[in-house]
């Protein structure tokens, strides 16, 4: 009788969706992502004004249709999610920045792919909270992240969200609550310190990530999913990590993880060997990980089974990850892509490219000779002139009439196309002609400001010893050991101009990749002299530098104690165009010589990878009398060099 009354009470349609789904049914949830987009909408370099296979949103849009059909045809539920770092990066995102009311172009994309949510990285901060906002008022998806709070009542992307989506099991569809959350690196506050300082507060990852799972499990979500823009590094949980993907996984009540960050592979022998990780099967701590790659390289897939506990809830009874990439490479490195540009998107993306193209190939000076990046770690770096050339200019005319203008003005500069992850195409590569604005951005690649430092001659023997770093220590009347540690970041090995010195890789790094010092007996950086006079350790510097530096970005810690000068905001690629352009004064310091080389080394060789275009150049370098030895997997060549 009981059962009778009820009946009455409730539809039949409501009476099924308040029984919970039968125990051990089970039901499948496809997690489809991406990561560090960096503004790579189209398979294009716009710095070599060329296609490349290797990038670009066009082709993982495909592989999301992929994958989605599949999903579509087996019943199987699919989310897309993206983990951030996606509107800063190519030319395209400078000049896709809307002033005309009209939604931001990878916002229109992210839209067009049906998103379902987006996390936020440290690079999308780049423009400034205005730009991200305006980018963001478009986004149909939510825009989530739970570790930057903001101190003004803007509330442009939410601390988490929960996806409700219905699931086939038993031949029905039942409900499924799907919790999502956001955290990026808190160093972005001192990366961007000039844009968010008094703006935003940014909590520790894995504190921030704990209150997000707890919220989320709270309001009920059977499933609750991380968009971690932090990579696999650290396996024990300290404060503030920059990586904490590994304890992150750790934590209770957390189901999966998309990483990014560190622009690698998860699975893949790239984090191989690392505790608590199968590089192989994607699980970390058992928690299925997946890192698809940057600029739309891979497409990341995680497939679910869930299993009904009879009352309501799911658990996870398997779960696989995958990673699709879009190309591959011949036997000799050459890449070729493995699906097409999607015909939508490239459609949607062509008056932006178009426009991108078109302003990239303004003239704005010519050059005697070319620049390339290859010899970078190595040999004279003209490039690295240039840019420190101009920043100085630019520095000197800021600073004159001041109490600063009295001491010496040096410049630092770093490269910013290195190959490494990015592979052997991504490297700085000017002719010798005019000089387009296109090469502007391929001196300097990054969205940074100019800044200026005092630093004493300790802190400046401190800083180089740093960026010294990148060398594996090489012993002396060997031959064939690796000469870069490829843990450190090209974009850390800075060299400053206005002064010489030389780099000893006999020796051991003094400092560690945090930078703590190893051991106060450790050198490699010998006959630091200013204007042939050895630079004492009290002596007085104003140095020229970017804000990623200034701000203490890759662990210079001798640097976290460095005055600042008072210098207007401004990208220092646009410094290095009107410096081309004529616009700042010729800098004394273009003419100085190029300011390191290696200590001499007695009959000793190391090897280096670079490049396949390098052999064009290979002249530069005779001195180091240079072997082609092979070339590796990535399309890297090698070659064996004398120290
Ligand atoms: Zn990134």
């Amino acid at each position: 009788m009981l059962t009778s009354l009820s009946d009455a009470k409730v539809s039949l349609d409501d009476q099924d969706l308040a029984q919970p789904c039968p125990k051990n049914a089970i039901a499948r949830l496809r997690v489809l992502a991406t990561t560090d987009l960096h503004m790579n909408m189209a398979s294009f370099d716009y710095y070599t004004d060329r296609a490349d296979p290797t990038v670009g949103l066009t082709r993982t849009a495909s592989l999301i249709r992929q994958a989605r059909a599949e999903a579509d045809h087996a019943n199987i539920t699919t989310l897309l999610l993206d983990n951030g770092d996606t509107l800063q990066g190519t030319p395209l995102g400078e000049f896709a920045q809307p002033d005309d009311g009209q939604p931001h172009v990878m916002v229109q994309a992210l839209d067009l792919l049906k998103y379902d949510a987006v996390g936020l990285g440290n690079h999308d901060f780049n423009f400034g909270l205005p730009a991200l906002d305006t980018a963001l008022a478009h986004l149909k998806c939510p825009a989530v992240n739970s570790n930057v709070h903001r101190l003004d009542n803007q509330k442009s992307w939410v601390p988490y969200t929960i996806l409700k989506r219905n699931v086939t099991a038993d031949g029905q569809d039942w409900p499924l609550s799907i919790g999502v959350f956001s955290v990026l690196p808190p160093q972005a506050m001192d990366w961007d310190a000039h844009l968010l300082r008094g703006k935003v507060e940014i909590d520790d990852i894995l504190s921030a990530a704990q209150q997000a799972i707890s919220t989320l499990k709270a309001q009920g979500c059977h499933l609750v999913i991380a968009l971690a823009h932090t990579g696999l590094q650290e396996t024990t949980a300290t404060p503030n990590l920059e990586n904490a993907a590994i304890p992150l996984a750790a934590l209770k009540g957390l189901d999966a993880i998309i990483a990014g960050h560190t622009h690698l592979l998860l699975p893949s022998p790239a984090h191989a060997g690392l505790k608590h990780v199968d590089a192989s099967t994607g699980m970390v701590h058992g928690k299925p990980t997946v890192m698809p790659g940057s600029a739309g390289s891979h497409l990341g897939l995680i497939d679910l089974a869930l299993i009904a506990d009879g009352q309501g809830g799911w658990e996870i009874d398997s779960a696989t990850t995958e990673l699709r990439p879009i190309f591959e490479r011949t036997d000799t490195g050459q890449p070729f892509p493995l699906v097409p540009e999607d015909a939508e998107l490239t459609q949607l993306i062509t008056p932006f490219h178009t426009t991108t193209r078109k302003n990239m190939q303004r003239p704005v000076g010519a050059s005697t000779h070319p620049f390339h990046s290859y010899f970078t770690y190595f040999a004279p770096d003209r490039g690295l002139t240039q840019v420190a050339v101009a920043q100085a200019a630019a520095l000197r005319a800021y600073i004159s009439g001041t109490s600063y203008a009295d001491l010496p003005l040096l410049s630092a500069s770093a490269p910013s196309k290195f190959g490494g992850r990015a592979g052997p195409e991504h490297y700085t590569n000017v002719p010798a002609g005019p000089i387009l604005l296109r090469h502007v951005a391929d001196l300097h690649v990054f969205p940074n400001e100019l800044h200026g430092l005092i630093v004493t001659g300790a802190q400046l023997r401190d800083w180089l010893e740093m960026a010294a770093g990148l060398f594996h220590q090489i012993h002396p009347k060997t031959e064939g050991a690796p000469l870069i540690n490829p843990d450190v970041p090209g974009h850390n090995f800075d060299v400053i101009f206005g002064i010489e010195y030389q780099i000893d890789p006999s020796h051991p790094a003094r400092f560690d990749l945090k930078g703590d010092l190893v051991d106060p007996s450790y050198h490699r950086i010998r006959n630091l002299s200013y204007k042939g006079q050895p630079v004492n350790d009290s002596q007085e510097f104003v140095v020229a530098v970017n804000n990623y530096r200034a701000n203490g970005g890759g662990h210079f810690k001798a640097l976290t104690t460095a005055r600042p000068v008072p210098v207007p905001s401004r990208l220092i690629q646009h410094i290095v165009r009107d410096y081309l352009m004529g616009r700042l004064p010729h800098d004394p310091i273009a003419d100085l010589p190029f300011p390191w080389h290696f200590t001499p080394q007695n009959q000793t060789r190391t090897t280096v990878h670079t490049s396949p275009s390098a052999a064009l150049f290979l002249d530069e370098v005779q001195y180091m009398a240079p072997i082609a030895l092979e070339q590796d997997d990535e399309g890297f060549v090698r070659y064996s060099l004398m120290l």
